[in-house]
């Protein structure tokens, strides 16, 4: 078993850049504004002259974290197997504990679930038949073992409609059993008429995955707007991993959260894994095996403006102000916008003075 702890990988690269270390080199507030006016531009129904009068009064950094927890469950049970006993070895020997044995694990991350098998030959041992008491032949279950079934076309008249004998059974209401032809008895299948039977213990595992996905950040972004948005890694980690860890296992990582994170959700994730994952091994045939954990944030700039004379009538508290989020980068290279408080939102493409802050009708 590998130790946890070991074999952690934090990407250097994308140290989140502005808490300690010195801040990017600030952008002129007014730089924002042609992204939030293209944005305004590919809405439907907005009118831009409220962006094109808008003052940005300020620019705060934020962040948002998707965290990802897979945990790899494996259950074990005792099955047994049997198979015609011909002159094998049969220890008998006791079971023993069906955690001792090796499996090949799986990678974390598996699709559905995944199943193995261990026989174990030193439990053989030899027993007899049941299906045919030892006897190697037993009675036929086509006929009984009467060696003859009713006549299927005269349903054992011997005699046709029409009053003449039945040709299918030649006037005599039955037919011979094919099944055990006219015998009444069948070999075995189950001992292959050999009578005994060889039977071993048979450990099955079966691996699945757990997933659970937890959003942290103090800003304002919708969670769908986090998972949809390209992130960046901020950590990731894959080791093997026990039900008697705790995540404590993982203090290089908490380490590394308090360090460059401005939000401290280490009880967050440690919740999650207890509730999510843990709670979900907590049974004696299963054990959790695997843990992966990846981390990947994005880089949210709250921005607060006003525009002419407009109150934001989304949020009445705000005043005059109005805000919107710029966070990550689309697919040709813009960054993405989330707002919904921006003034002129509604019917603006009838005109101005049409548009107004309320939902759409159309949209
Ligand atoms: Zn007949
Ligand atoms: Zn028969
Ligand atoms: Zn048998």
């Amino acid at each position: 078993m590998v130790e946890a702890g070991s074999d952690i990988s934090f990407d250097s690269r994308n140290q989140i850049s502005n808490t300690k270390d010195a801040p990017p080199p600030p952008l002129g507030f007014p730089d924002y504004l042609p992204y939030f006016k293209r944005y305004i531009d590919s809405k439907w129904c907005y009118h831009s002259s409220a962006v094109a009068t808008a003052t940005i009064i300020d620019v705060q950094d934020k962040f948002a974290f998707q965290i990802d927890i897979w945990s790899l469950i494996e259950q074990r049970w005792l099955d047994w197997d049997e198979n015609p006993y011909r002159g094998e070895e049969t220890p008998n020997e006791p079971v023993g504990d069906i955690w001792s044995f090796h499996f090949n694990v799986p990678i974390t991350i598996i699709e559905g679930k995944r199943t193995d098998y261990i026989n174990l030959y030193h439990t053989q041992d030899k027993t007899i038949c049941l299906s045919c008491d030892g006897a190697g032949i037993r009675t036929c279950s086509s006929c009984d073992g009467a060696g003859h079934i009713d006549c299927n076309v005269c349903k054992r008249s011997g005699t046709q409609a029409n009053g003449e004998k039945c040709s299918n059974c030649d006037g005599r209401g039955i037919t011979q059993c094919s099944s055990c032809g006219t015998t009444g008895k069948q070999n075995c299948s189950r001992c292959d008429t050999v009578g005994w039977l060889l039977r071993w213990a048979v450990i099955r595992v079966k691996w699945f995955t757990i997933h659970s996905v937890l959003y942290e950040q103090n800003s304002t972004l919708p969670e769908k707007r986090i998972r949809k948005a390209p992130k960046t890694d901020f950590c990731t980690r894959d080791i093997p991993w026990s039900t008697d860890y705790t995540l404590d296992n993982y203090s290089d990582l908490f380490k590394y959260i308090q360090q460059y994170s401005p939000i401290q959700f280490q009880n967050h994730i440690t919740e999650e894994y207890q509730k999510k994952h843990l709670s979900k091994a907590d049974r004696s045939d299963r054990k959790m095996v695997k843990l992966s954990c990846s981390i990947s944030q994005i880089p949210v700039k709250e921005i607060l403006y006003t525009t002419g004379n407009h109150i934001n009538k989304a949020d009445p508290k705000k005043g005059y102000i109005f805000q919107y989020c710029q966070y990550g980068i689309d697919k040709d290279g813009f960054p993405l916008i989330y707002e919904k408080d921006y003034p002129l939102n509604c019917c603006g493409c009838f005109g101005e003075r049409c548009a107004c802050q309320c939902r759409c009708a159309i949209l």
